[in-house]
């Protein structure tokens, strides 16, 4: 549990570096399916709209 004065933000820290996982969030967030909620990391140079739900096909939209 980590409390932090302010509400939101970027996590602390940063410059960890990418290649952690097919999860991991980079700085370019996430994107959200709002049909079935599934999330995927937003891809650089592709618009979330103008990603595709892996799982229903929906468009995603920004987390
Ligand atoms: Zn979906």
């Amino acid at each position: 549990m980590s409390r932090r004065g302010g509400g939101r933000g970027p996590p602390g820290g940063g410059g960890r570096g990418r290649g952690g996982g097919p999860y991991a969030a980079g700085p370019g967030g996430n994107c959200v399916c709002p049909n079935c909620g599934k999330t995927v990391p937003h891809q650089v140079g592709v618009p979330c709209y103008q990603t595709k739900c892996p799982s229903c096909g929906a468009t995603m939209v920004r987390q």
